[in-house]
């Protein structure tokens, strides 16, 4: 109920306000607005998720990669070039399972087929609030991606984020009160 409110009805009242006096601002607001639906999401997690879906946007991908990481099978040959390699051994290490989408459309498609019970996405900020407000019925954490080559090429994300992240949520082994 809360995250419905802030994603779907605080978000875009600030934003509208944010474009009209604070244009460059826009991003810190994104930021913010994911920041409490973690929050938010993570004080409602009960027990640990026995379904964990890692969704990772394709622009991670090595820009000139030939090997599809997108759609139902990873065929990433783990040269480690960029980060699908580490992604990969998280989700062996932790049996996790990991999706690459290029976009809304196949990361909706994702989690329809998988129906994971908590799913960690990353993107960038614009992205990531776009797919929280989508799937605002469901438990998603946002990590923002990392762009040192600019928007959408060879991006990056913190790989020990997500991996303290698994280890809290695998850690949960009772019900909270
Ligand atoms: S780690 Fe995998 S996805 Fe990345 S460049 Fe190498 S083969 Fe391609």
């Amino acid at each position: 109920m809360l995250k419905k409110l802030s994603l779907l009805v605080i978000y875009p009242i600030s934003k509208f306000f944010c474009r009209i006096f604070a244009k460059n601002k826009l991003e810190n607001l994104e930021r913010f607005f994911i920041d409490i639906n973690n929050w938010l999401v993570i004080r409602t997690i009960r027990k640990k998720p026995e379904k964990l879906l890692l969704l990772m946007p394709h622009c991670l991908q090595f820009s000139d990669c030939e090997y599809r990481v997108t759609g139902k099978e990873i065929k990433c040959k783990m040269c480690g070039k960029c980060e699908i390699k580490d992604l990969m051994d998280i989700s062996k290490k932790y049996d996790v399972r990991l999706s690459v989408a290029t976009g809304g459309t196949m990361a909706r498609n994702i989690i329809k087929e998988i129906k994971p019970d908590l799913i960690i996405a990353t993107a960038c900020e614009r992205d990531l609030i776009s797919g929280l407000k989508d799937t605002v019925s469901l438990p998603v954490i946002g990590i923002l991606n990392e762009r040192p080559n600019g928007p959408c090429i060879d991006t990056r994300v913190d790989l020990c984020k997500i991996t303290t992240l698994i280890d809290f949520l695998k850690g949960l082994s009772y019900e909270k009160k």
